[in-house]
């Protein structure tokens, strides 16, 4: 490992490299320990160096957006963590807008209707970037980021430059055809529509303060830790409720008292704390409920 660090170090790109890069910095749930190697790219020049430096020392690769979505591991990530937060680039063209995939989603919702443009503002406020929330087909409010998607520029596996347009087939409740790929999305097209910056502002309050109502900005989380599932017969935080799960606690971690789907990091929670807890919803669900629920927020890293 010390060789490859020190290669890692030389390696030929614009950005930042850093090593031993403490995860908890870059998670929503203020947990995870270091990953081995860490870079935040600032150019496809860059991505496909870092892909390259990976590819020739045998280095899993993961891709890091807001980390709002992760659990990842005390133990850290080994290998390369590609950090895509540089990416911020955003422009109108016509109706569409052009964002980096580093941009938080946020952002570029709040950027789109100062522009005039609508569309977006269903994600202002949901914490996270842009290539994450493609990722995740991020969904909420009654509608889906496939909805406004029509281009994604990517690197895949074999470090070429890509791009893809959306087959709405590609996409179901939560799933999109970059999951399970090793790919990197830099640039994504949105298509929006004129409206008035006025509604749409008070639309991104109202979202913004619906998501306060529920404490998503009062401790560190990752949101809805299960999906939902329509075959259930109800949401999932209502099945989670009913079995009296709000406040239950392993460590620093414990169901929101606020709402039975989402964990949050009291303080002092380590990732341990937090997978026990889910795994005892997980638990719960399937021997009362005799319902499999499927877990949302990804784990990562070395457990
Ligand atoms: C308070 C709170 C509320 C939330 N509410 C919602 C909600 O209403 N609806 C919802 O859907 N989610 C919600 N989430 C979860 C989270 O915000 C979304 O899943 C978000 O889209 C994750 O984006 P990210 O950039 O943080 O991705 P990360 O967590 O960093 O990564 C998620 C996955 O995407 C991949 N990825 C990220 N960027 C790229 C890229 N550029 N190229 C290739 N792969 C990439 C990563 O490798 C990883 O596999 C919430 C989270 C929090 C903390």
């Amino acid at each position: 490992m010390a060789t490859v660090n020190k290669l890692f170090k030389k390696i030929n790109i614009n950005g930042a490299v850093r090593t031993n890069e403490p995860m908890s910095a870059h998670t929503t749930f203020r947990v995870g320990g270091p990953a081995d190697l860490f870079a935040i790219p600032v150019s496809t020049t860059d991505i496909v160096a870092l892909l390259q430096f990976a590819n020739r020392t045998g280095l899993p690769c993961f891709v890091l957006g807001g980390g709002a979505n992760l659990l990842v591991a005390d133990r850290g990530i080994r290998g390369l963590v590609i950090d895509m937060r540089e990416f911020r680039h955003l422009r109108r063209e016509g109706n569409e807008l052009v964002v980096g995939a580093g941009r938080a989603v946020s952002e570029a919702a709040a950027a789109a209707v100062e522009m005039g443009l609508g569309g977006l503002e269903f994600l202002y406020s949901m914490p996270g970037s842009v290539g994450g929330a493609v990722w995740m087909n991020a969904r909420c409010y009654g509608h889906s980021i496939d909805e406004i998607l029509t281009g994604v520029a990517y690197v895949d596996e074999e470090r070429r430059l890509q791009h893809y347009t959306p087959d709405p087939a590609d996409f179901a409740y939560k799933r999109s055809p970059f999951q399970g790929r090793n790919s990197v999305m830099y640039t994504i097209r949105f298509r929006l529509h004129p409206d008035d910056p006025a509604v749409l502002r008070r639309r991104m309050s109202d979202y913004y303060r619906d998501r306060e109502s529920k404490g998503h900005f009062a401790a560190p989380s990752a949101g809805s830790v299960f999906k939902n599932n329509r075959e259930f017969g109800a949401p999932t935080g209502k099945l989670l409720d009913s079995l009296g799960l709000r406040g239950y606690q392993v460590g620093g971690a414990k169901v929101s008292d606020l709402h039975a789907n989402i964990v949050i990091n009291t303080g002092d929670a380590t990732a341990a704390d937090i997978r026990a807890v889910i795994e005892h919803m997980q638990r719960q669900a399937e021997v009362h409920l005799g319902l499999q629920l499927e877990r949302e927020v990804l784990f990562a890293g070395e457990w």
